[in-house]
């Protein structure tokens, strides 16, 4: 495996990739990986075949009160895992190289971001959505894979693709899960043992939904409060939302069909955890 740490590097990499013919796919992460991460590669790898992986921890998504200095952070054990699951090069910037000055240009996202996730986390998708931009332009990649798990970003990144004619195919992967259910984070980390244990709430919120969606089920409300329901049992988890909304556009839905987004956001202790599923899928 490649790495780099500059950008000039990682663009002499790949195009020494594209003189080869090969196509080009792309990973971009904040790191600290599990199976989740490493299956998006075994994905870009199926459209490409010269993968690269971005690790960066974009301060400019995180506000002032989050948690962007204990973000848990393993270049190491990344560097191997990453190795291990064949990924041709890891761009490892520094902040100085992705920001060497304050940002004169940030990229400015559709009302979608003040829903959900924006709602609770204000200024998080224009910091998502300038990072990505940038990561796109460095590398420059035929194809690039988002997981289900960050639904809205998906769904925000695609947007601004289409948007702004960036020539890349975005590629969603489903959300990789524990065996328990909950949905693999690098964030679980600091989930102490009962913590982790009352975590398992958001993912059975959502199968609950699920399973009365399978058994016939349509109304939103209904189905809100079949997720509810569960969330009753845990209630030193506090919920930021859980909702029904459009697989296309996340607008909430009154009436629930094929393809529906059942989403969810609680804070379990001081972590905050996000989660969701496609009805019907
Ligand atoms: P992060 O490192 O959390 O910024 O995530 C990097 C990429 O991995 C994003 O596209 C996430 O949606 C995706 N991802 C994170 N966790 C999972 C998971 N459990 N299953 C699938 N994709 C995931």
């Amino acid at each position: 495996m490649l790495t780099a740490e500059t950008i000039a590097a990682t663009r002499a990499a790949v195009a020494a990739a594209r003189t080869e013919g090969k196509r080009i796919g792309f990973v971009p992460t904040m790191g600290s990986l599990h199976e989740g991460h490493l299956r998006l590669v075994d994905e870009a790898r199926r459209h490409a075949a010269f993968v690269v992986m971005s690790i960066f921890v974009n301060p400019l998504q995180f506000a002032p009160t989050e948690d962007l200095a204990r973000y848990p952070r393993d270049p190491d054990g990344d560097a191997a895992k990453a190795a291990g699951r064949g990924v041709d090069l890891l761009f490892m910037p520094g902040v100085g190289e992705m920001y060497p000055r304050e940002m004169r240009a940030e990229v400015i996202p559709c009302a979608l971001h003040r829903r959900w996730e924006g709602a609770v986390r204000p200024g998080h998708f224009a910091g998502v959505l300038t990072v990505v931009a940038k990561l796109l332009n460095i590398v420059q990649p035929d194809i690039a894979v988002f997981g289900q798990k960050d639904v809205q970003q998906a769904t925000l990144v695609r947007a601004m693709v289409e948007d702004l004619a960036i020539p890349t195919t975005i590629v969603v992967a489903p959300t990789t899960r524990e065996e328990d259910g909950l949905a693999m984070s690098s964030r679980n980390s600091y989930l102490s043992r009962d913590e982790r244990r009352r975590a398992l709430a958001l993912s059975r919120s959502l199968f609950a939904m699920r399973d009365s969606f399978a058994r016939g089920e349509r109304r939103a409300d209904a189905l809100l409060t079949a997720g509810r329901k569960v969330l009753d049992d845990e209630p030193t988890i506090a919920i930021d939302y859980l909702a029904l909304a459009d697989g296309m556009t996340l607008e909430p839905v009154e009436t629930a069909e094929k393809g529906t987004v059942a989403m969810i956001a609680a804070r379990v202790g001081k972590t905050r955890l996000i989660d969701n599923l496609i009805l019907g899928a």
